[in-house]
């Protein structure tokens, strides 16, 4: 491809696709953005330590080769005031990856901005944000460590799609008189009307990369973060797509929250992704409460939006927090900052959130060693307190430098540690193993109180039911299974089959109709004689409301959870209503 003012470096390979996967040469062709304000002193200092990391990581064997697209105020200069030379769209295409420094929106002149400009071209339909936590860098939590989370957040639909009518304006009463008398909608005098759609299509591809991106990052989970319990059609939709796309797509390699209880008992199976799914409200509670149990998230626009701000706020990180649009392939990496304009120049500002953009670069086309290579050389930095004037100013002892000596004390220790310093980010991997399996312990011995601490709310009989069942064999004398039920503290027993190879029930309403009201003994009645048969049961997998009905149709007040032919656990009426009470119902 022939362009006018970009120039391709000649001894770089252009990145390609090949059977849906990037391929990635020794001497790939990356395309950059230097960006306005303080794009140009950050992108200088981190074009630096991304060339040291890896010529260290990989022995100079391989090498970046930068190729310099143009937008914002550069572009203007070099194509006659185009911001957004049409040049520069065909040059992220064609190259596949890229970064890109802050750019200013102009202001007035119905200018759109810049960065929607270019996720709109590009149809860059997921904004990717890993937020984690980085020793020594200001939080205001007590673990921060625990954060380490990747938002997936999309990039087209919802409130993006800027569906809007003004208040009083002709198109606003035209759309207001068709939702009033022709959908029976409600709504008060003068409303603005804004249209958020969600679509199948929208919602699976994002939620689609979500869980490759897990599946290829070897994470734990995909959570769907969503407020479907108000906005079932968009919001709830969203998650019930999501389920669907892992039956049909990903049953080998995805299982749900669900299965992992009822199944595999709170033990994780190997190599298996978990999906579950939060409410919205819940989830910002849980990041700050129980953040280790999040990994990756996948969310529709809005919700992404406040979400995304509100973790990397948690690690302190909004100043180094860094993302990426990216559609299937081609992915444009970014500093999530402005443009800092006051700045601009002075070789001040934090370069954290381009550098940790260039990290995911690293990750996407595969080199890894190099990316862990910054991160740990990153810690190191920040534990020494060396950091830039924004750190400087939170911290107690630090040392302030500027940009680009930030870049020269990361670069210093890259070059000095090498090895040693991907040994501390391999710790920190095994760190993270140790506490996977505790909260899988947890979750195999308190599965109940795990899953409603978790935030997940009981959908089904198999959620709520009491795992811990009193079985007596048919024979027992009556007598014998009341001490049971005594000294266990129970209100029934299961009776294993006999002869007739049917489970039954005793409960203690059994007793009173059999042995006390027709005033027969106890130790010479055995439990085949009073006990009830057949067993009600419900599969486990059966809704609360099913339960419910089923418990009023048949007049009973508990009924016993099957999984595999086997009971595995009882439900009772006050389990739901207890369940009622504390995680409410319906629309709430
Ligand atoms: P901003 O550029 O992000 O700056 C706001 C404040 O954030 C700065 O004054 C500074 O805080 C702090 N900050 C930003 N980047 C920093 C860094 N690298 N290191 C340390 N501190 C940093 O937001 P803005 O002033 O609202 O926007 C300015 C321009 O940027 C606008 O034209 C806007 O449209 C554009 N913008 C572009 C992008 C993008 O390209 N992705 C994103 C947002 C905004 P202190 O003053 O406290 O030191």
């Amino acid at each position: 491809m022939a362009f006018q003012h970009i120039k391709l470096p000649t001894d770089g390979q252009l990145i390609t696709v090949e059977n849906d996967h990037l391929a990635v040469a020794d001497n790939p062709i990356v395309g950059f953005i230097e960006g306005d304000g303080i794009g140009p002193d950050i992108t200088r200092a981190c074009l630096r330590v991304w060339d040291a990391a890896v010529a260290h990581a990989y022995n100079e064997s391989r090498k970046v080769h930068w190729c310099e697209v143009y937008a914002g105020e550069k572009a203007a200069a070099i194509y006659d005031g185009d911001y957004f030379p049409q040049e520069t769209i065909d040059a992220l295409q064609h190259l596949m990856v890229s970064i890109k420094g802050p750019l200013t929106t102009p202001v007035g002149g119905g200018f759109r901005s810049l960065n929607v400009a270019i996720r709109q071209e590009l149809d860059l339909y997921a904004c990717v944000r890993p937020v984690r936590y980085y020793t020594g860098v200001p939080s205001p939590l007590r673990n921060p460590e625990n954060v380490d989370v990747v938002i997936f957040r999309e990039n087209t639909e919802d409130v993006y799609s800027g569906i809007e009518f003004e208040s009083g304006t002709p198109e606003m009463r035209k759309v207001e008189k068709f939702l009033r008398e022709e959908m029976g909608a409600r709504m008060f005098e003068d409303s603005g009307i804004g249209i958020k759609p969600i679509s199948p299509f929208g919602s699976k591809r994002l939620i689609r990369k979500a869980i490759r991106y897990a599946i290829d990052n070897e994470r734990e989970s995909v959570t769907l973060v969503h407020k479907g319990n108000i906005m079932k059609y968009t919001e709830g939709a969203f998650r019930n797509w999501g389920y669907e796309l892992v039956r049909d797509e990903f049953k080998d390699q995805v299982i749900t929250e669900e299965a992992l209880y009822s199944k595999f008992g709170g033990k994780q199976p190997e190599g298996k992704i978990v999906i579950k799914d939060r409410i919205a409200d819940i989830i910002f509670q849980l990041m700050l409460l129980r953040p280790a149990e999040f990994d990756v998230l996948a969310t529709m626009n809005l919700n992404g939006d406040y979400l995304s701000d509100a973790v990397a706020a948690e690690v302190g990180g909004v100043g180094i927090a860094p993302g990426a649009n990216m559609a299937d392939h081609v992915a444009v990496f970014e500093a999530t900052h402005g443009t800092a304009p006051k700045y601009a120049n002075q070789d001040k500002v934090n370069p954290g959130s381009l550098l940790f953009s260039g990290v995911m670069l690293l990750e996407y086309i595969g080199w890894k060693e190099a990316a862990q290579m910054i991160t740990a050389a990153y810690t190191k930095v920040i534990g020494k307190k060396v950091v830039t004037y924004d750190f400087a100013r939170q911290m107690d002892g630090a040392t302030e430098v500027s940009t680009s000596k930030f870049a020269d004390a990361l670069i210093e220790e890259i070059a000095e540690a090498g090895a040693e310093l991907r040994k501390l980010e391999i710790d920190r991997d095994r760190q993270r193993e140790e506490a996977r399996k505790a909260r899988e312990q947890r979750r195999m011995s308190q599965p109940l109180e795990e899953m409603l601490a978790s935030g997940r709310r009981p959908h089904t009989v198999g959620h709520l039911m009491r795992r811990r069942n009193l079985i007596c064999s048919a024979d027992d004398t009556v007598a014998g299974a009341t001490r049971m039920l005594r000294q266990e503290g129970g209100s029934s027993l299961l009776v294993a089959p006999g002869a007739d190879d049917e489970w039954g029930i005793l409960t203690q309403t059994d007793i009173l109709k059999r042995i006390i009201v027709p005033d027969k003994s106890p130790a010479h009645t055995k439990v085949s004689e009073v006990c009830t048969k057949p067993l009600k049961t419900l599969p486990i997998e059966t809704s609360l409301r099913e339960c419910a009905r089923f418990l009023v149709e048949n007049n009973i007040r508990r009924v016993v959870v099957m999984s595999q032919n086997e009971p595995v656990g009882i439900v009772s009426d006050t389990d739901l209503f207890d369940a009622v009470d504390e995680f409410g119902w319906g629309h709430e």
